[in-house]
């Protein structure tokens, strides 16, 4: 099986989310970062912007990366023009291959896309960049003109075709099937681009893996248009732990780069969120949190060090006596099984008033309490 690689496009795909702005310093970090966990190709922006845009990506040009740093264009010579003027090693042209997008959007025609995708591609190869040649909207395109837009692409030059769920319509069976329909009968490389629109912008991108497709584009914390795009880190942790493709990724430093892509796109990371949310290794719940604290691996598929996150025994409502036991034991008080199920009594009225979990304080107030009212008791 073949090495499989991920371009991220944060810089781009993601920064075209409504209401989402980086400053060019911002884009800077973020490339660096991208490059340090170990992303193969960054998807930087769109040169034919120019102004701050196209300086933006010159920079990131200039850093000397490990990854390869991808410009993206439409179908457009002077498009490409621009990004060959930053310094980029590839470039991806992109044009809709959906008869929707070819009749309502670009009023063109069917042989005149593949005729603009074939120059476009053509004069980026003549320059000697990596071509990526995107379908947009290809999850709505006619298979059988897909194919022909395919082929035409790969007898251009271009090293891969990316199939764009543009608007995120398919589901992992479908992917499969069209994926590798598509790579059996053109035989060029395949990147997935998938949108999250139906929550299975993931999914659909591991079924594309499994089809034989050896790209997948992502972005950190799946930003992106409307419901986003394939998340990086659940890309990758997926495929190593559900596919068993270890791609030696950096991923320690995936929560520290969800919060920054966070912070600099304003867009709030839940606690929910799958791999880096903050209770991805939370345990409240007695029995979830008796198994933790025996052995980790009962409620937790890989360890929380692995991407950036910490364990958390939270305390409250739901919590049981061995928890209440660990948490003591932590401020070096040992309670017995009838002390802890006391406190837990306490524990669980507070919780309810509360109506959340305690804060270490209030616990240690909860047991000045519990020691005073016994002693009355006592006396
Ligand atoms: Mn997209």
């Amino acid at each position: 099986m073949s090495e499989i690689k991920i371009v991220d496009t944060t810089l781009r795909d993601g920064e075209q989310t409504a209401g989402v702005v980086f400053a060019n310093h911002e884009k800077i970090r973020i490339a660096k970062m991208l490059d340090a966990i170990g992303v193969d190709q960054i998807e930087a922006g769109i040169p034919v912007m120019g102004g701050h845009e196209k300086e933006a990506i010159k920079e990131i040009c200039k850093l000397g990366l490990r990854a390869s740093i991808m410009g993206w264009n439409r179908a457009v010579v002077k498009d490409v023009e621009q990004s060959l003027e930053c310094g980029v090693d590839a470039v991806a042209i992109s044009i809709s291959t959906s008869d929707i997008h070819i009749e309502h959007k670009l009023h063109s025609t069917r042989a005149k896309v593949i005729e603009d995708m074939v120059k476009a591609t053509r004069f980026a190869k003549q320059h000697g960049v990596y071509v990526s040649v995107n379908a947009e909207d290809a999850s709505r395109s006619d298979p059988d003109y897909l194919i022909e837009f395919a082929t035409a692409a790969r007898e251009a030059g271009a090293d891969r075709l990316r199939y764009c769920d543009t608007v995120g319509i398919l589901d992992p069976f479908r992917t499969y099937e069209r994926v590798k329909n598509l790579i059996d009968k053109v035989g060029i490389d395949v990147e997935m681009h998938t949108h999250n629109d139906f929550g299975m912008a993931t999914a659909n991108a591991l079924a594309g893996v499994r089809a034989g497709a050896r790209w997948v584009g992502v972005t950190v914390i799946g930003l992106g248009e409307r419901a986003g795009n394939a998340a990086l880190e659940e890309v990758v942790m997926a495929l190593k732990y559900l596919e068993g493709i270890d791609l030696n990724f950096k991923t320690e430093k995936f929560r520290e780069i969800a919060e920054y892509v966070s912070l600099a796109s304003k867009r709030e990371l839940p606690a929910w969120k799958p791999i880096v949310g903050s209770n991805m290794f939370a345990h409240e719940s007695g029995i979830h949190a008796d198994g933790a604290l025996k052995d980790p691996r009962t409620y937790e598929v890989f360890r929380p060090e692995e991407v950036g996150l910490e364990r958390q025994i939270v305390i409250g409502k739901h919590s049981g006596t061995a928890a209440i036991q660990a948490k003591f034991q932590e401020y070096g008080i040992t309670l017995t099984k009838e002390e802890a199920n006391d406190i837990l009594a306490r524990v669980r009225v507070a919780a309810v008033e509360l109506k959340r979990p305690l804060f270490d304080k209030e616990l240690a107030y909860i047991y000045e309490d519990y020691l005073h009212d016994r002693k009355k008791v006592a006396f």
